[in-house]
């Protein structure tokens, strides 16, 4: 068997956990820049708020229901889902992290009463961090997705649900194909068309049907809908590929001295990601982007430039940016976008030294002492001159709440 846990309504628990007078209270998370609602509560869902409704859209019933809303804190959401894992690993030392809330758990072992250890796991994740979760077991990652959803909805309460092999065909003809994990919409379009409407319709499908009219993917889907584990397990997640740091302003931005900040400290943040996971890279691309909807003349442009050597070194991936962006910077644009892309990733073990060209032991020092700082401080321990000071452009954030778990300053009093 394998479970997955999820985290019920993630962000806004995150938030109520540290306001118990928002209990019963409709809250929202909104999306970067305050733009659109992410993640909202079981209150705020019963008023009708869906995800992804741009907030000026909600604001005069979300403000007549007295709702709660938050700009995201990603800081607070990371540091509750280290606690979240942290306590699942007490019961479940395997735990492969999916994504910010959710987690698979896979049991190498048989365990005679799983129902009461995924309660006992429940009530010990709430009792420590106060984060609601689901947990739901399945044969595989697939039917645990099924199992997890099917707590959810039918047992709310317990929030626990172990899908055993002759409950199957029961819960699998209730499942729309669309809610399969891995099933898009638009897979599930065609699959609808050839009459294949639940979880236990695609089940049954031909395999060399599945294969050959949509994919591999949706094949391995079928098979672990079947029970037969088809989808890897990734205790480690694979090193990047790519990495992409972007965003939008919060206002148009014309001046070339304030799209140079805003690339510089997209290129900080992508190096500290490309140095946490131990790569370099041998391309840096940067792209710019006027608003798609102003109404205004329209630009958009990207250029990339070498790394010779492939290097993690951050004046150099800066100076690279900078010079990319100097080719394709145009004065009197109203800018909406600009993002740095790393590609050409290298993971240590695989690098390859180059011929011609010494490496700097001082480049290679100094990259290693940031790295320390901002382990210590935090991303803002060190930023790179070029990425300024003032920053009026970057997003924003009118609704954040206090970093509770990772700033002493903003740690929560109690009288
Ligand atoms: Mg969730």
């Amino acid at each position: 068997m394998i479970g997955l846990m999820d985290c019920n309504s993630f962000y806004a628990s995150c938030e109520q956990v540290f306001r118990p007078d928002l209990s019963g209270v409709p809250v929202v998370v909104l999306s970067n820049n305050d733009g659109c609602i992410v993640a909202m509560n079981a209150a705020a869902k019963a008023l009708g708020i869906r995800r992804g409704t741009p907030f000026f859209q909600a604001r005069s019933l979300l403000a007549s229901s007295h709702a709660a809303v938050f700009s995201s804190n990603y800081a607070l959401y990371q540091s509750m889902s280290n606690r979240v894992m942290d306590v699942v690993r007490e019961t479940f030392p395997m735990v492969e992290i999916y994504s910010i809330d959710e987690a698979f758990i896979p049991l190498p072992y048989a365990v005679s009463d799983l129902l009461s250890l995924a309660r006992c796991t429940k009530s010990r994740v709430e009792q420590c961090t106060g984060i609601p979760v689901s947990l739901g077991f399945g044969r595989t990652k697939t039917l645990a997705k099924i199992a997890n959803r099917w707590a959810k909805k039918r047992f709310p309460r317990e929030g626990c649900f172990v899908l055993q092999e002759d409950r199957e065909e029961v819960v699998l003809r209730s499942v729309p194909v669309a809610d399969i994990w891995g099933v898009g919409t638009r897979k599930a379009r065609v699959l609808i068309a050839h009459g294949i409407t639940t979880a236990w319709d695609l089940r049954n499908a031909s395999e060399y049907w599945v294969k050959k009219r949509l994919s591999l993917v949706t094949l391995k889907t079928l098979w672990e809908l079947r029970g037969k584990p088809s989808i890897a397990d990734e205790l480690v997640p694979p090193p990047r590929k790519g990495i992409l740091s972007s965003q939008s302003f919060s206002r148009a931005v014309t001046e070339s001295r304030e799209l140079e900040e805003a690339v510089a400290s997209y290129a900080e943040r992508a190096a500290a990601k490309l140095h946490a996971q131990g790569s370099t890279a041998a391309w840096v691309s940067v792209f710019i982007t006027t608003s798609r909807f102003a109404g205004e003349q329209r630009y958009g442009a990207g250029a990339s430039r070498r790394l010779d050597p492939p290097a993690d070194y951050l004046p150099d991936i800066t100076n690279a940016a900078l010079g990319a962006l100097g080719e394709i910077w145009r004065p009197g644009f109203r800018y909406a976008k600009a993002g740095v892309f790393l590609f050409g990733i290298d993971t240590s073990e695989s690098r390859q030294p180059s011929l011609f060209t010494v490496p700097d032991p001082r480049k290679a020092a100094i990259t290693r002492a940031a790295g320390l700082i901002r382990e210590k401080y935090g991303h803002r321990g060190l930023r790179c001159l070029h990425a300024g000071g003032h920053r009026t452009w970057s997003m924003r954030q009118e609704h954040l709440s206090p970093r509770y778990t990772t700033s002493w300053a903003d740690i929560p009093q109690a009288r």
